[in-house]
């Protein structure tokens, strides 16, 4: 992702923070359409940001977190070349064809006199899913607008009436389905060598660093249009090592 691709995608995802998934895949993949990127599922999407993330800010990810066994501080780095590993060229493979290739992974699931027709999450259902209420309520959203059509003993129910052994059912085969989705590290603490699970969220992730980032550019812009009286898209334009130079000069 190129500098004025950063700004662009952090002043419209600052107005609309619902939309940060799509317009980051925008920012990442300017060649595809957005209704292409709206359908891919989550897990395909997750694996292009990341892949993106690498590519721009570099393949290391370091961060903090607690122990939640003795809330000791813990560092965390990850090396993104290894997590994404052989999925990274069929996330390509997803984001270049029509977004249609989700209707391949539909499917049913039965128990006893319910059959449930289901469809993986996309990032068009994250982002309706996004705009509502809490993040419990988003989450049986999200599992909702997977159903396609719901059957009871031969009669056709709405998705609120699915029962909840059948909702968890639902959710394990679109985990299983789209397996990158719901991203998860393993963490161990050094202090008192408990082990547990890291949730990581490319979006929010990515999000933070590419603020920071659009933070420092406004920041060279200023400074640079001030001394030389150039446009934000000249400042920009300007060749990174170039800009720094010119940078180091004002001092
Ligand atoms: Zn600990």
């Amino acid at each position: 992702m190129d500098d004025v691709r950063i700004l662009d995608a952090w002043s419209a995802g600052r107005r609309r923070p619902e939309a940060r998934r799509l317009l980051l895949l925008a920012a990442a993949c300017p060649g595809t359409p957005a209704e292409t990127l709206a359908g891919l599922t989550a897990g395909r999407s997750n694996l292009l940001l990341l892949r993106d993330r690498r590519d721009t800010l570099g393949s290391r990810l370091e961060g903090e977190t607690t122990c939640s066994a003795c809330d000791a501080r813990l560092e965390v780095a990850v090396d993104l070349s290894e997590l994404l590993g052989d999925a990274d060229a069929s996330a390509d493979d997803d984001a270049a064809d029509d977004g249609d290739s989700r209707a391949a992974a539909d499917g049913e699931l039965r128990s006893g006199d319910c059959v449930v027709c289901f469809r993986l999450p996309t990032v068009r259902d994250l982002q309706t899913a996004a705009a509502g209420a809490d993040p419990e309520s988003a989450a049986r959203v999200l599992l909702r607008s997977c159903v396609v059509s719901f059957d009871r003993a031969g009669e056709l129910r709405p998705a609120e009436d699915l029962p909840t052994e059948l909702l968890h059912a639902l959710d394990t085969e679109l985990g299983r389905r789209d397996p990158h989705a719901d991203l998860r590290l393993s963490a161990s603490c050094p202090g008192c060598e408990h082990t547990f699970e890291l949730v990581l969220d490319p979006v929010s992730l990515y999000w933070d660093e590419l603020e920071a980032r659009a933070r420092r550019l406004l920041l060279d812009v200023h400074r640079l249009a001030d001394r030389y009286g150039w446009s934000e898209r000249e400042c920009l334009g300007i060749d990174p090592l170039r800009r720094a130079g010119y940078l180091e000069l004002i001092g």
